[in-house]
């Protein structure tokens, strides 16, 4: 079973979707569980603080290093997986979903505030994690973003195991349009070729418009597919 542990601030926020539609019912046949621990509980003092001033001045309050390592230390087990959410973590691909899901326990750190103390993410072997260069006002949004991605590669959370397969960045393209009922939209119809039958031509027209979408639209993933398909 994949467990996925998220420390938060709002708990409350949780499961939120994820115990809904194909998510939902994975979960209850125990492919996947969640479990989300209130870093509040953690903090020993009358009024549960969890965040204090930063030391050099500065706007903003900072999530203390002593109650998120309590938090931490009692609940991770040696050898998982500590993710940070953080604007300033490696990006976050379908690559790397990949291999999460792999990973038996992936625990999740939603920051809040203007962040977490450092020494926190240097004494607990903690990998920083950023979903895109924004700014959002907590790390629970990244880790529903992160959760759904990992859940998409675990065997048996999708119903149909090759729909992921012809997703974008899959094959390091973007993918195709799609179309469906009925044939005319507005006077628009669809692809002749669609219609066609021919499902070799179909496969040609697909990648041919993967291919010149990613061009178009990511340059980036565009050098990095002409590399690859030229080796
Ligand atoms: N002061 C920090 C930003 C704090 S934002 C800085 O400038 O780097 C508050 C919290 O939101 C962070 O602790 C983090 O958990 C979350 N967060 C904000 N942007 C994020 C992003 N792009 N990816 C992942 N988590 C993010």
């Amino acid at each position: 079973m994949f467990n996925s542990r998220i420390f938060t601030l709002y708990p409350d926020y949780f499961p939120g979707y994820l115990d809904k539609g194909l998510f939902g019912k994975a979960m209850r046949e125990n492919i996947w569980k969640l479990e989300t621990v209130n870093i509040r509980d953690y903090s020993e003092d009358k009024h549960k603080t969890v965040d204090d001033t930063p030391y050099g001045g500065g706007d903003g309050m900072i999530i203390k290093a002593d109650v998120l390592a309590r938090s931490l230390d009692q609940n991770v087990n040696p050898d998982e997986k500590i993710i940070y959410l953080s604007p300033k973590g490696r990006l976050f691909d379908h690559n790397y979903a990949k291999k999460l899901s792999k990973e038996k326990s992936v625990n999740l750190i939603c920051g809040h505030f203007e962040g977490i103390d450092q020494r926190i993410i240097d004494t607990r072997n903690i990998e920083e994690v950023s979903i895109g260069d924004f700014i959002l006002s907590g790390g629970e949004v990244a880790a529903f973003v992160v959760i759904d991605a990992i859940l998409r590669y675990i065997p048996g959370v999708l119903g149909n195991e090759n729909s992921s397969k012809d997703e974008s960045f899959e094959n390091g393209l973007l993918e195709y349009p799609q179309y469906t009922k009925p044939q005319i939209f507005e006077q628009k119809g669809v692809p002749d070729v669609l219609l066609s039958g021919d499902h070799a031509k179909i496969k040609d027209w697909r990648l041919s418009q993967s291919e010149a979408i990613t061009r178009d639209r990511r340059p980036d993933l565009w050098q990095k597919y002409k590399r690859i398909k030229n080796n």
